[in-house]
């Protein structure tokens, strides 16, 4: 792919020394550099994913990377995370070129070669190499975007800007084991299962910033009925408890009022008739920006009342701060998105997934 589109700057005149191909293993990252006049110094940054997650063919009747259409929609399997809008901003650059625009800084397209996997590409990209470092903010197509209703109708514009912190804990019991026609009431599956079901019961403490309170205030107003009226609410007194615990039950919002943890995968015993010599379970968190992965550990912890569970964090978690919102570039959207759809609002957000974005805010470069 990066291959392809190399090609396709070529042929504009994207010279060789501003399109970088960067190979790490089986994949790959990609740098395109639109040079400006140099009115402004630092340059911006537009970030996306060239990667996207692997499906069984026969799970689906769309064509895999193919485009069709029936009477009313277009179909495109594998398109929106994130080739469409990697194919937007190329397309765009190639245009820009054609047009002989020269703008007043540098942009630079940054593509990944594996936001969907290990974001090795990612952090290659954030962290070592000092052309874009100096970039003063990045824009992810990865995140946000605007929301229709059923009837084809714009109800809102959504800029991303914050991440919560992603991290598996592995939670492991022991026990010597024995013969299951001689149980014993110390067992490791039993052991475990209590300390998971105390992570269930256990609720983290409500937080919130300017952002998701914003964020709350405008979709209440829109969404309305009792699910708007408890954002609202909450949006007013995020100490409202009532409307925190309405919240909570939404599992499209709970991610916006807290951190939260579940169990994701479960492996124990080893035969039928073999008491159980270990019980292992994964635990996903998703963590509010400001709090540590060390604190929610901590947390985990206490919450499982059992000193002999064994916590192991998984892989490297990414710690990212919330971008501020600047003004100039919530203008811009703003502008942008009203030429088309006048009466559409721009909200801020902050996503419970994660993307390539909060390796370039720990970065240093706001996004
Ligand atoms: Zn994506």
């Amino acid at each position: 792919m990066a291959a392809y589109l190399a090609k396709e700057f070529r042929e504009v005149d994207f010279k060789d020394e501003d399109i970088r191909i960067i190979p790490s293993g089986e994949t790959i990252g990609m740098i395109v550099r639109y040079q400006g006049d140099g009115t402004i110094d630092k340059s911006i940054l537009l970030l996306g994913h060239m990667y996207v997650v692997e499906a069984l063919d026969i799970d689906w009747d769309a064509l895999f990377f193919g485009l069709t259409q029936d009477d009313k929609y277009f179909y495109g399997r594998g398109k929106i995370d994130n080739k469409l809008v990697i194919t937007m901003l190329s397309s765009t650059f190639i245009r820009l070129k054609k047009e002989g625009v020269i703008p007043n800084r540098e942009i630079s397209l940054v593509f990944t070669g594996d936001e969907e996997t290990g974001m090795i590409t990612t952090k290659i990209l954030a962290n070592e190499r000092p052309e874009l470092a100096k970039a003063e903010y990045a824009l992810d197509s990865d995140a946000g975007g605007g929301d229709l209703d059923a009837n084809g109708k714009a109800i809102a514009y959504l800029v991303q800007a914050a991440e919560k912190t992603y991290v598996s804990f592995e939670l492991t019991l022991r026990n010597k084991g024995g013969h299951s026609s001689r149980p014993r009431p110390d067992n490791a599956i039993y052991e475990l299962s209590t300390a998971l079901l105390n992570i269930r019961d256990y609720h983290f403490p409500v937080m919130w910033s300017d952002m998701t309170r914003e964020f709350f205030k405008v979709s209440g107003a829109q969404l309305g009925g009792k699910l708007g009226q408890a954002m609202t609410a909450f949006a007013a007194d995020p100490s409202n408890k009532k409307a925190s615990d309405r919240l909570e039950t939404e599992s499209s919002y709970v991610g916006t009022t807290r951190t939260t943890c579940v169990t994701t995968m479960l492996t124990a015993g080893h035969a039928e008739n073999a008491l159980p010599q270990s019980a292992t379970a994964t635990v996903n968190c998703r963590i509010f920006p400001g709090v540590s992965v060390t604190q929610v550990k901590q947390t985990l912890q206490k919450v499982v009342e059992n000193d002999a569970v064994e916590f192991v964090t998984l892989d490297s978690p990414v710690e990212s701060l919330m971008s501020e919102l600047r003004d100039d570039v919530m203008a811009s959207v703003n502008k942008a998105v009203r030429a088309r759809y006048p009466n559409v609002q721009t909200i801020a957000y902050m996503e419970s997934g994660s993307t390539d974005g909060m390796d370039f805010r720990k970065a240093g470069i706001p996004t």
